[in-house]
This record gives structure tokens, sequence and C-alpha cells, in this order.
């Protein structure tokens, strides 16, 4: 949020007094959301430098590697202000790119928020679900920029540390081998059930539970990234274009065949919604150790594990229930 000779003034031309009051209020706001969320606390140990300089400037406390991820969010391409609030979207913004941590098994440290915007939107709102999302993961934004824009644009990248784990290592997509078991940390098909419950008109239930809230607000797996990582698991990626599409990514990158017996699906939605729907941010999990994933996760409290089936050693071959999985998932086209 150094930002005003990067863009045009959020509130149009000569009005840069508005755009300084709208970073102002925002540092406040991540500043006590890293005051009440993070580990840092809500300001910035001796050295180090937040919100108000050219840049910002963090110690690590740990040695190990840093993992970083960065996304997009763009009205009419990801979200449907119609069926979105503005807290929503920065809430969303923010957690996809930790999601992205949490496959990887990282922790959350740090994070940048870019936000392209018309003239007239609420920052105030979107930013206060920004920071709903910093405060829940522990992760202190340290800086973005604002722009205008014809459509609302927020870009968000995250900084994560591997230092809790065994040697540092982060989780990868490549590294499941044949035999290893798959597991999926939750039902699925929530988000997309929950979309096409918006776009039927129903009224937004914002309980944990509701779907719309799932599509509205998908949570990274932080915690399970981590203990996965921690228990031997052999692969992870995060589900964000389906389950269909994703257990691909991670059968192509690992070079293995994988064989679902189950596709878990959340009540409500439907089994397509479950294979294909996408944004559940759930995290698929490969490992040759099962018993002792399954065992962290009930020792730590966590929802139980779903056990989705095997990786096999036929490259390319998916199969649900002994029947080839079609592909699909989301893939954007240029
Ligand atoms: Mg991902």
């Amino acid at each position: 949020m150094d930002s005003p000779n990067s863009g045009d003034s959020v509130a149009g031309g000569g009005r840069r007094g508005d755009e300084f009051a709208v970073i102002e209020r925002l540092r406040a706001r991540f500043e006590a959301a890293a005051a009440a969320g993070s580990a840092a606390g809500g300001s910035p140990p001796p050295g180090d430098l937040w919100i108000g300089d050219d840049a910002a400037v963090v110690t690590l406390a740990t040695s190990g590697p840093a993992v970083l991820a960065t996304d997009l969010v763009v009205e009419g391409v990801h979200v449907d202000l119609g069926l979105c609030a503005l807290d929503d979207v920065g809430y969303k913004a923010l957690m996809v790119s930790l999601s992205d941590l949490a496959a990887m098994g990282a922790r959350p440290l740090y994070g940048l928020v870019s936000i392209a915007a018309p003239v007239g939107t609420d920052l105030d709102l979107l930013g206060a679900g920004v920071a709903e999302a910093a405060e829940e993961a522990g992760c202190v934004v340290v800086g973005g920029d604002l722009s205008g824009s014809p459509v609302l644009a927020v870009s968000t990248t995250v900084l994560g540390s591997l230092g809790a784990g065994p040697g540092g290592t982060a989780l990868l997509r490549s590294g499941a081998g044949p035999g290893d078991r798959l597991f999926v940390t939750g039902a699925l098909g929530g988000s997309a059930a929950g979309l096409r419950q918006l776009r039927e008109g129903r009224p937004y239930d914002p309980s944990p539970l509701g779907l719309p809230h799932r599509y509205r607000r998908p949570v990274a797996r932080i915690v399970e990234g981590e203990l996965a990582r921690a228990s031997g698991a052999t692969a992870a990626i995060d589900i964000s274009d389906g389950l269909g599409a994703d257990v691909r990514h991670l059968a192509e990158a690992s070079g293995v065949g994988v064989a679902l017996d189950r596709v878990p699906v959340v009540a409500g939605a439907t089994p397509e919604e479950a294979l294909a729907g996408g944004e559940d941010y759930e995290l698929i999990i490969a490992t040759g150790e099962p018993d002792r994933l399954v065992e962290a996760f009930e020792a730590a409290g966590m929802r139980p594990l779903v056990d989705l089936g095997h990786c096999t050693e036929r490259p390319g071959e998916c199969t649900l229930g002994g029947r080839p999985l079609a592909p699909g998932g989301w893939r954007h086209a240029f």
C-alpha cells in the first residue's frame, strides 16, 4: 500500500487524499487482524516494517525455505458481484492464495494485497474481508497497491514458512508413488452447489454449513497441510478446479495413475458438483503411510480424512469405481 505513484487513484483523478485515507484505514484494519490472529502481534518487530514505506521488510524467524503463492480474482471471471458481497471477495481472494500454501504444507506468515476497483467501490468492506481471512490464517498483510479500474480485480500474494516440518521440504504434487493411498480433507461440491443456490435466488445462509457460504467463504486447509507434511505424506494439491481435474494434476506430476473408489459429496450437492465443481479448497493428500496420516489427524482433533482410493502404476489412467474418469474441471481459455 505504498502506492500513490503506481496507478490512477481509486477515487478518481485528483482525489488522492481519499486514496491515502483508504490506505490508512486498511493499514489499521490489517494491524488489528495481525494483533488478533498472528504470532507477530499487532505491530512489526524491531527492524521490520509493514505498510507505509516503498516496500515491506520482514525477518523470517525460521531458516528453512520460504514458500510463495499468488492468485488473482477478477470480477466477471472468478466472481459475480451480484452473488457475493465485497467482504466475501476480499476474504476469498486471500484464502485462495493461502490454500496454495496449505497444499505445500507451509504455514502462512505474510501477505500482499493489490486491488484495482471502479470508482465508488467500498474498499473498507473489501478490506474487512481480507482482514478476516488474514486473522483466521495468522497471516499479516504487510503491503499492496490500489488502482482505479473498469472492473474489480484483487491480487493476493502470500509468503509462508516450512520451518516446523521435517527437513524443511515442501509437499509437492509430484511425490506420489504407485500404491500410495489418496485422501481428501472433506466432502466436496459445497461451493458449486452454493453458487447454484445463489443463482437460483435462494437467500444467503451465512452459517459455516450453508452451501452459499462455502462458495463465498472457502477456507484454506492450512493445519491439514502442515499435518500432512509432518506425517509423511508424499504429495498434495488443493482442489480449485475440481476433484477430477486436480487429482489428474497430481497424478500427471507424479507419473502415476489414479483409482478412485468414491467421491464424498456434501449434503445438498450433486455428485457432478463434487467431482467437477471446483473451488472447494479441500486438500487431496497422497501417502505411503496411511495409518500414520489418519492417526495424526485424529490426534490433532481434525475432521476425519476421507479415503478416496489409491495411486496405480499406470500413468495417465484415472478411474472412478473401475470406470474411466471423464476429464473435467475448469480451465481458462486464452
Ligand atoms: Mg493450487
